[in-house]
């Protein structure tokens, strides 16, 4: 007998659960984008993008997903016979580097596998040995979505400075930004860039680009850059249609404008405490869980932990079932393993991922844990006791 009919709860790492303040913002007829109201919406977001990254630079919006994103940032700033850095913690820097390698970049990878989080000491090496400075960026991805590894930035920042490299510091935030704790300019990011469909709680469709000065003069140094992925209009535009470069993303606008609304409604601060604390409660409950059963946490050390997201190990023979039991009898859909296949599980069978990014509360987070336990009570997985008290202790003593 199946349970899931519902209220159901994606719990992927993205897209993530759309308020309905969001939802409702959106369903309207097509605004005019030559005059009205749209035009100062538009203007209103730009300062609160800024607030949310914490930046005083600059931000573009492109229409697009993760990917395009990626690219806008790279093609502002390299090009053939440029190399870009990119210490990988998981799937992603591989992603953002084989972008780079198709506009003409050599991309030079240093993999720190997908449980391991960045050498610094490895990449300052990286970056001594570049007498001739052709390295112009070094992509660092703040959230691995794939690992859930988070990256201090500031210590890649320390191992550029420590090179006294000239290169521009990237990060990759898609995941992270309106979850973990990120703070652009006091931790010397020259590029940041994140996009609508994860801690932004706005359908997958936009992203941005934030950029320093510094990133800018790079740009006017670049012999040529594409018309459309040019950051120079959109965030100088004389006319409306060039913060878009075309027709504007009229109903993600809207979205946003309520998105960016909640969040600071509720203060960015008190968002990432709200996502540090049930991201604690979910690693307590699966330690709790591991100490009777194969259940573990993919990071080993909490200050590698994203608060977004949580990739778990429980085994070949479990985790593809789990999952399956959860979606289909309870109306939970948790994300698939990505990247995680070794030689023993091909398929990556054994991993799974709880995405917890954005409009997410403790309610949730415990009907998630409790649903997770009840999916291994049901199918005979072997688990230690106390893991949805443990759960509770951490939120019960957040609230105090
Ligand atoms: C989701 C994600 C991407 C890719 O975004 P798409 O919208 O799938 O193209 C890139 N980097 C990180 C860290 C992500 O989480």
């Amino acid at each position: 007998m199946s349970l899931a009919n519902g209220r159901s709860y994606l719990a992927i790492p993205g897209p993530s659960v759309m308020p309905e303040s969001v939802l409702r913002a959106m369903h309207r007829a097509a605004p005019n984008i030559y005059e009205g109201e749209l035009i100062a919406l538009t203007e209103s977001l730009f300062p609160d993008l800024k607030k949310v990254a914490r930046t005083d630079g600059h931000v573009a919006i492109y229409i697009g997903n993760g990917h395009a994103i990626w690219e806008a940032a790279l093609a502002n700033i390299v090009g053939p016979g440029d190399v870009v850095l990119v210490p990988a913690t998981g799937s992603f820097g591989h992603g953002w580097a084989d972008v780079a390698t198709g506009l003409g970049a050599e991309a030079q990878v240093i993999d720190f596998g997908t449980s391991n989080p960045i050498d610094p000491d490895q990449v300052a090496d990286a970056l001594q040995a570049d007498k001739g400075h052709r390295i112009k960026a070094v992509l660092g991805t703040h959230v691995d979505t794939s690992s859930s590894i988070k990256t201090d930035m500031a210590m890649l920042r320390r191992a550029l400075d420590a090179a006294g490299h000239p290169a521009l510091l990237l990060a990759d935030c898609i995941a992270s930004m309106g979850c973990d704790r990120f703070e652009m300019d006091r931790n010397g990011i020259d590029i940041a860039i994140a996009a609508s469909q994860k801690g932004l709680m706005v359908p997958p469709g936009i992203g941005f680009v934030f950029l320093n000065d510094k990133a800018r003069a790079r740009r006017a140094a670049m012999p040529r850059v594409s018309r459309y992925w040019d950051w120079e209009p959109r965030i100088n535009p004389e006319r409306y249609y060039q913060y878009f470069c075309g027709t504007a993303p009229t109903h993600h606008l809207y979205g946003l404008r309520a998105a960016l609304d909640l969040i600071h409604d509720e203060g960015i601060e008190h968002v990432w405490s709200r996502h540090e604390v049930l991201a604690r409660a979910i690693w307590a409950a699966v330690d709790a869980w591991g100490q009777g059963g194969p259940i573990r946490l993919n990071v080993a050390e909490e200050k590698n932990r994203s608060h977004a997201v949580t990739s778990l190990a429980i085994g070949a023979e479990h985790g593809t079932r789990l999952r399956r039991w959860c979606q289909d009898q309870a109306g939970l859909t948790l994300g698939i393993g990505l990247g995680m296949s070794t030689a023993e599980d091909p398929d990556g069978d054994g991993f799974f991922r709880f995405g917890h990014m954005g409009h997410v509360n403790a309610q949730m987070i415990m009907g998630l844990l409790a649903t997770v336990q009840t999916g291994m009570v049901a199918l005979g997985i072997p688990h230690g006791r106390g893991g949805i008290e443990a759960a509770s202790t951490v939120i019960a003593g957040a609230t105090r």
